[in-house]
């Protein structure tokens, strides 16, 4: 049984004060809640936040069962890259996952698919768990070549690290967040969400094998919000939610939990 994973991206908000704040409030709600997700599979809490915040947020969040992880990673282990932070630096102050190829990296920080096979072999050598994001944009909605773009970014995120995909598929998971619905307030519909996550399947069998394919968590991302969860969270492909919009209070972020 896949585990089902509620990702928290809290992108640049919350100082370390306003995370202390969130999970003073969080932690006794969550120990209230159903500690198995929609599909029968153990519950995971998960937060990415920003870089800085991640001393505070482990330690506040350590012996609760939840983790955290950083947003973004530079490719290499180290060297000259200014204002970049690696790998190693965030998993010694307490991320245990990383997020990769975010579309917001995509398209505001022109990260390319090489860069995110990079980052993926980068975070897996190190040890973090990473969650790799594709999707496709409207234009690429419309032009029905979505299944084409997320393979494309499958194949680039993923055939670099294929030794370590097979060795420890656990440590990874894919987000499937069509551009369209992130921030927008238009989420897929249970049944568009569906048919990209059944392809991701499809293609994590073709290029693995039916194990891998089974043991990888697929997350829906893109204006998840508690009122639209639970009619995804019963489609049998979708193991989970990327948040960001409705992470950022705990009252919301809870609301979207069995
Ligand atoms: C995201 O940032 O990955 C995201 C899905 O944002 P939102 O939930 O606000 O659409």
């Amino acid at each position: 049984m896949r585990e089902f994973i509620y990702a928290a991206n809290w992108k640049m908000h919350k100082t370390p004060s306003e995370a202390k704040v969130f999970f003073e409030k969080f932690i006794p709600l969550l120990n209230q809640k159903n500690k198995k997700g929609p599909n029968g599979g153990v519950r995971r809490v998960l937060f990415f936040v920003p870089a800085l915040d991640l001393f505070v947020c482990e330690q506040l969040t350590r012996d609760h069962g939840v983790d955290v992880g950083g947003q973004n990673i530079h490719m290499e282990l180290k060297g000259a890259f200014t204002g970049e932070n690696s790998a190693q630096v965030l998993k010694s102050i307490g991320a245990s996952w990383v997020l990769v190829g975010h579309s917001e990296r995509r398209s505001l920080f022109s990260e390319t698919d090489l860069q995110t096979g990079l980052k993926m072999k980068t975070a897996m050598a190190c040890g973090l768990s990473a969650m790799l994001c594709v999707g496709e944009s409207l234009a690429e909605r419309e032009a029905k070549t979505t299944i084409e773009v997320v393979n494309r970014q499958l194949e680039a995120g993923l055939l670099q690290v294929s030794d370590l995909v097979r060795k420890s598929p656990q440590q990874i998971s894919i987000a499937y967040e069509p551009v369209w619905a992130i921030g927008t307030g238009k989420v897929a519909t249970p049944e568009q969400a569906s048919e990209v996550h059944q392809s991701i399947r499809r293609w994590l069998a073709a290029k693995f094998d039916a194990t891998v394919a089974s043991e990888i968590a697929i997350l829906y991302g893109g204006s998840v919000k508690p009122d639209n969860s639970s009619s995804l969270a019963t489609m049998p492909d979708i193991d989970g939610f990327l948040v960001g919009g409705a992470s950022l209070e705990p009252e919301s972020f809870l609301g979207l939990m069995a």
